[in-house]
């Protein structure tokens, strides 16, 4: 399914073309601060099939646990978050985020990460596989 997205402002925009099983909920630490929200809502992309159309954002390069380097994107201007991507090497995938894409409310989370870090008062979805963490 083609999709296209905008950062709040307007500054950035971009499209993609997505599977809408591949929606996915993460409950990880590192989502709830850099989202800024109790959970984020991410669509994972081909690489080949995401291009920006618009702007040029800002990236962050974030360092997990296991010493992963992944590049959070967002817009310079505005701050709304974006994209995350490999910081080394290809950037064969991109998870998008689900909330600055004008089809959001048609793509339904089929999968939820990091269950075991989730908020207690964030329910449980009931349609969706479910990871304690990473899956895997
Ligand atoms: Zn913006
Ligand atoms: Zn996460």
């Amino acid at each position: 399914m083609k999709v296209d997205g905008t950062c709040h402002c307007g500054e950035i925009a971009f499209e993609a073309e997505l599977d809408p099983d591949r929606v996915g909920i993460c409950h990880c630490a590192d989502c709830q601060t850099i989202s800024a929200s109790a959970f984020r809502t991410v669509a994972a992309v081909p690489g080949e099939t995401f291009k920006i159309l618009k702007g040029a954002p800002r990236e962050y390069i974030k360092v997990g646990d296991s010493g992963n380097r992944r590049v959070q994107a967002f817009c310079p201007n505005c701050g709304s978050g974006l994209y995350a991507t490999n910081a080394d090497g290809e950037r064969d995938l991109y998870n998008l985020r689900v909330g600055t894409l004008s089809q959001r409310d048609q793509l339904v989370p089929q999968m939820e990460y990091w269950r075991q870090s989730a908020l207690p008062w964030v329910p449980a979805l009931e349609n969706t596989t479910k990871f304690d963490a990473n899956p895997g």
